[in-house]
């Protein structure tokens, strides 16, 4: 961890900290939160802050509005907030100006405030000097701690520490280490496992992790640029045309990197005419893919190759379901890789909001993952060996 982190902070009591959180939870029509998940992993942070006698001041998004949007105030979270730390929580109605100041001027240590959603400002997404100035002037320490949106360079989650020393929360360190150890010396074998529908949302992954992994297992969607790639049939299968000279030239590569270990599903479930839960599915072996068929899951081969894949290996990254698996009958592949991955002797880090709803329906222990990451499109931008303006923008130890 080459960042500066809140325990890197000295003499904190009575200093303004204000800390960039991802609250952007889901709601329902009511404004219920459906999933607090994203509040909870904050709350090391912000206790530390607390018992560190701090001023703290959270800020966070909260859905897409454009300007001030009634069903998207940060009210109900600052109540959830308030429920699971036992404490009060004062929610402030804007996130800059002069109310704001006073209520920060009357905070006492230890206090807690919530601002209003950032993005009730447009000048929040175009990073906007002026506003990130106006929030920077209402403390002392930037703490950015919301790693999902590390990738973003906004005005809360990397203008704002031009004009203040800004540090990493805990969440966020959590994550930097977790995901830095698959880049910087992972114990091998290197397991990537990959699946979901688009290929070109992994290209960037595979390229950047192919000389660093020793397994490579492909499903789901994305899985048929390279079974094309291979000459082999994929019928009317979920395929970006595009990409396949790409994927053409990732397979090349491997050999050149003679990474022999490399797999694409070896059989397939698939049904004819249209998708849905009641559609007949068939296994066919992967040479047997026929014009009309749509793959929709990995078949018995091809789990069983890959939990081989997950027992062999000390080091395991997943990411993307292996089929359609928010149709039940279509989830037997990937939640045979869940559990595998969890049962699993290694380092497994799984990342992508599918693939932890993946997690979820499997029912495994999410305890037994070593990593899960929270952040979605930031952990696959780290992945890809991007810079990540939220990250780059804080203190160097
Ligand atoms: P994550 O959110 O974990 O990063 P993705 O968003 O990349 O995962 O991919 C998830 C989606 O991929 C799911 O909606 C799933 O239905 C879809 N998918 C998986 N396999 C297939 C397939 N064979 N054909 C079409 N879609 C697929
Ligand atoms: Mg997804």
């Amino acid at each position: 961890m080459t960042k500066k982190t809140i325990e890197d902070l000295r003499d904190i009591a009575g200093k303004r900290i204000l800390v960039r959180v991802d609250f952007n939870v889901p709601l329902d029509e009511k404004r219920n939160i459906t999933d607090d998940t994203r509040i909870k992993a904050a709350l090391p942070t912000i206790k530390y802050l607390i018992e560190a006698k701090a001023k703290i001041i959270l800020v966070s998004h909260l859905g897409r509005p454009s300007g001030v949007d009634e069903k998207l105030r940060m009210d109900p979270i600052g109540a959830r907030l308030s429920e699971l730390l036992g404490k009060k929580v004062t929610k402030l109605d804007d996130c800059i100006g002069e109310e704001v100041e006073n209520a920060i001027s009357k905070a006492k240590n230890g206090d807690v405030i919530l601002l209003e959603n950032v993005r009730f400002y447009a000048e929040e997404e175009k990073n906007d000097e002026i506003f990130a100035r106006k929030l920077a002037s209402l403390a002392d320490i930037y703490v950015n701690d919301a790693f999902g949106t590390a990738h973003r360079a906004h005005a809360s989650t990397a203008g704002i520490a031009e004009f203040i020393p800004g540090v990493a929360g805990l969440l966020m360190e959590k994550e930097i280490k977790a995901l830095s150890k698959l880049l910087e010396n992972p114990e091998k074998p290197f397991l990537l496992i990959l699946g979901g529908a688009k290929v070109s949302d992994k290209i960037g992954i595979i390229r950047n992790l192919l000389s660093k992994v020793d397994i490579v297992a492909l499903g789901g969607g994305m899985a048929y640029a390279f079974l094309k790639a291979k000459n082999w049939p994929v019928g009317k299968s979920l395929l970006e045309e595009d990409m396949v000279p790409v994927a053409k030239e990732i397979v090349k590569k491997t050999y050149e990197l003679h990474l022999y270990d490399f797999h694409t599903p070896l059989d397939h479930i698939v049904v004819t005419g249209k998708i849905s839960p009641e559609a007949e599915k068939q296994v066919v072996e992967r040479g047997a893919v026929s014009e009309n068929m749509i793959g929709v899951d990995i078949g018995p081969q091809a789990i069983a190759e890959y939990e081989d894949c997950i027992h062999r290996a000390k080091t395991i990254f997943w990411n993307g379901p292996l089929g359609i698996f928010e149709i039940d009958q279509f989830a037997t592949g990937t939640i045979a890789i869940a559990k595998a991955v969890a049962e699993a002797q290694a380092y497994t880090v799984v990342g992508g909001g599918d693939s932890i709803a993946a997690l979820n329906k499997a029912g495994v222990d999410l305890n037994k993952i070593s990593h899960i990451s929270t952040g979605g499109g930031a952990s696959l931008e780290f992945l890809e060996g991007k810079v990540l303006p939220g990250i780059a923008c804080l203190q160097d130890k």
